[in-house]
């Protein structure tokens, strides 16, 4: 994974984000606040609003800077679970930096991918099966590491990602909710998408078709 990667993921991030303005903000106002499109179009903003100062960064400080941004700027639930997600990735990176190469850059980027997921995790105490981002962001990692693993082509990987975070969205419709704000509704919330989820499956079609896009080059 390397820098200008990031930074032009944050700016297509960004893009898609205002495009699903009102999915995201319905949902959120059905069994949120109504904030998570706010706070995800802010995060978004502030990321690519750093493209400059990051650029020249190698990718685990890059990650870092992001993280500290989300943590100090963003609120609600997700400012600090996407801050432990980046600084996850930050440290992962950080450690295995000597052994990353060409050759195993999809499986160590998928392996960093799980460690900011596990950060993500222990920082919310949350699992898959509570009606929340984790369960697009679960199944979306295990499929990256499995197809890596099994040296799939990066057009085979995406597909598999894609549909991955499709299936974990839809999965989140008809689950109660046991983390979060939705936690209060009980029953009520069956029926409706997660909000985080739904944003999750966004980011992740974005920066896959971002990687076919760049691969076409
Ligand atoms: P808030 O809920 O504080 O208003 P947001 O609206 O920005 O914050 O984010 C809501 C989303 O955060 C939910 O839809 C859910 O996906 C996610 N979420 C909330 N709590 C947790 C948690 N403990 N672990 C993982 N994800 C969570
Ligand atoms: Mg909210």
């Amino acid at each position: 994974m390397k820098t200008p990667f990031i930074l032009s993921s944050a700016l297509a991030i960004h893009a898609a984000i205002v495009a699903h303005e009102a999915d995201i903000e319905s949902l959120d106002r059905a069994i949120g606040d109504g904030d998570h499109y706010i706070n995800m179009k802010r995060g978004s903003e502030m990321i690519a609003g750093m493209y400059n100062e990051l650029l020249p960064l190698p990718p685990e400080e890059a990650l870092q800077k992001i993280s500290m941004k989300l943590l100090s700027t963003i609120g609600g639930a997700s400012g600090p679970l996407f801050a432990s997600f980046f600084m996850g990735m930050s440290k992962y990176l950080k450690e295995h930096h000597a052994k990353i190469n060409e050759t195993n850059m999809h499986l160590e980027t998928a392996a960093a991918f799980a460690y900011g997921v596990q950060s993500m995790m222990m920082r919310g105490k949350s699992n898959v099966g509570e009606k929340t981002m984790l369960d697009v962001l679960v199944p979306v990692s295990t499929t990256f590491t499995t197809m890596a693993a099994q040296g799939k082509s990066v057009a085979e990987i995406c597909a598999a990602v894609k549909n991955a975070a499709d299936k974990g969205l839809e999965y989140t419709r008809d689950l109660l909710a046991t983390k979060g704000r939705a936690a209060g509704l009980g029953e009520r919330a069956i029926g409706h998408l997660d909000p985080g989820a739904k944003s999750c499956q966004v980011m992740t079609h974005t920066v896959c078709d971002l990687v076919l896009k760049e691969m076409k080059q």
